[in-house]
């Protein structure tokens, strides 16, 4: 210990202050616990700053542009539309400001301790927070880890100036004319399609033999043919070989089917995953438990092998999703304060903001069927719908999938416009156990594009009006 740094003491420590930390940090503190959380960077985490808002405000600016050129379908001719993209810049920073500065009074609110500096722990019941100038240690009954993840690197791609990870694609001074991106996951399509909307000639290069794995291919293929239409290029089961760099620009070299290709850009985007922030924590100081990718190890409760010390978020097992980890930090925040709450993972939605949105929820056909449940896989097009065709946007379908003894909503995906806000009720569904039926019996409000559930549910149960049987 430090000379004079006496400890100071906590209920709850919270290491992070991202969607996982600030969140199981307010919670914890309205279960009465004295909560204390660590930040060595910015409230709100990758979320808030770099990660979710940011993306979504550059992807909502990229759409606007979009609409503006191309409306000619409503009567509406647009002549010399511009993009001033510093204020597109200073609009996303401006969402940015806003939502952190609202976490910073949440905490305040919550009456939770907020510390800037890096943790690093001494021992089960105590950190030493460091920033550039001081120490101080702190003493915790118990603490929850929030430390989330950051953009792996490969050594052939190192970043730089013109080699850039997502928060350098975010905070580009200029639209690019031609962007690379290495990687088709969820995080280089939406960034590359905000760019291919604003105008950017884009070029994929992924390693699978589909973009987006993990979504299904009657989906993913939408994608891929809108992505296509706005003149991007997307080279699948290619693999990224090097890179030189100069001044302007980047030439990156792939190979695909046994052939070398080499294309240029003005920059190169490499987002081929995330890794866990559990490296430099000192976390082997106390005998946590972790893989060897460095996710560490958790209960139902998001308790590790050590029982005062709690991990959620991106460091733990599951998709790397920030309502996945802010449900798990109130779970452990419950957990601490001595309730039953316990992780189930099936309601979990995960959504890709691409054109059309993709969402998912809890079992595809798939899954369902790789488990040994006999499903119904109803389907209802984005096209039969009053309100998709008035908004000129029909490309795309929902799949609710039930359980074929009793009709019980098991998951869900849709693919078209709103999929991210459609797809919550079909969370709720499976959350509160409602059958095919159940959904089919909700009245739902007329033009709207949620009717489109309701029919799928129809559908299920042997009755749909608004397709032919
Ligand atoms: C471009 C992009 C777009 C995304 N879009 C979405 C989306 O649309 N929807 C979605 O659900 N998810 C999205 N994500 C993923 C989402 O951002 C993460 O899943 C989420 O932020 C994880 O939350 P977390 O609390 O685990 O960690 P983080 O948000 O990473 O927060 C961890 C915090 O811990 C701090 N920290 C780390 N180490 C220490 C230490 N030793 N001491 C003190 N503090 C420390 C960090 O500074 C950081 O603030 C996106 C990510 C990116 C990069």
């Amino acid at each position: 210990m430090v000379v004079g740094d006496f400890p100071i003491e906590t209920d709850t420590l919270v290491i992070g202050a991202g969607p996982g930390g600030y969140v199981a940090a307010i919670r914890a503190a309205q279960l009465g616990q004295k909560v204390t959380v660590v930040e060595k960077a910015t409230l709100g985490g990758v979320c808030l700053n770099v990660g979710c808002i940011p993306s979504k405000a550059l992807i909502s600016a990229g759409h606007r542009y979009e609409h503006a050129k191309h409306s000619e379908q409503f009567g509406i001719k647009a002549e010399n539309v511009t993009v001033d993209f510093s204020k597109v810049q200073e609009f996303k920073q401006g969402v940015v400001k806003k939502l952190t500065g609202g976490v910073a009074g949440l905490l305040k609110g919550n009456k939770v301790d907020v510390v800037y500096g890096e943790a690093y722990f001494v021992d089960s019941e105590t950190v030493k927070v460091m920033d550039e100038k001081s120490s101080q240690t702190y003493k915790f009954k118990n603490v929850i880890i929030a430390t989330g993840s950051r953009p792996v690197e490969i050594p052939t791609f190192k970043f730089s100036k013109r080699v850039i990870d997502s928060t350098g694609a975010l905070n580009l001074p200029e639209i690019p004319k031609k962007l690379v991106v290495i990687g088709g996951g969820v995080i280089g399509i939406e960034l590359g399609s905000a760019y291919a909307n604003f105008g950017t000639e884009v070029t994929f290069i992924e390693a699978a033999d589909d973009i987006l794995v993990g979504f299904e291919k009657q989906m993913t293929s939408i994608v891929t043919r809108n992505l296509k239409k706005k003149g991007a290029e997307i080279f699948t089961k290619a693999s990224a070989k090097s890179v030189e760099e100069s001044e302007t620009g980047v030439k990156v070299t792939f190979e695909i089917n046994g052939e070398e290709k080499v294309v240029e850009a003005d920059y190169l985007l490499v987002s081929v995953g995330r890794r866990p922030n559990t490296d430099e924590l000192g976390l082997e100081q106390v005998g946590v438990e972790m893989t060897e990718r460095g996710i560490i190890k958790i209960d139902k409760q998001c308790r590790t092998n050590v029982p005062n010390i709690y991990a959620i978020g991106d460091i733990v097992e599951g998709p790397q999703l920030a309502h996945k980890a802010s449900y798990e930090g109130k779970i452990a925040a419950e957990a601490i304060a001595g309730e039953k709450a316990e992780i189930d993972y099936l309601g979990i939605p995960a959504v890709v903001f691409s054109e059309p949105e993709l969402a998912t929820v809890g079992y595809t056909e798939a899954s369902a069927k790789a488990e040994g449940i006999e499903v119904v896989a109803a389907k209802f097009p984005f096209a039969a719908n009053g309100r998709a065709l008035s908004l000129n946007d029909t490309d795309g379908f929902l799949k609710l999938v039930t359980r074929k003894e009793d009709g019980l909503v098991i998951g869900a995906q849709i693919a078209g416009p709103s999929a991210s806000d459609m797809i919550s009720e079909l969370s709720l569904a499976i959350e509160a156990g409602m059958t095919a039926e159940d959904i089919a019996m909700t009245i739902h409000a007329h033009p709207t594009l949620g009717e489109i559930t309701m029919e799928a549910a129809e559908v299920a149960i042997g009755s749909p009006i608004h397709i032919v049987k």
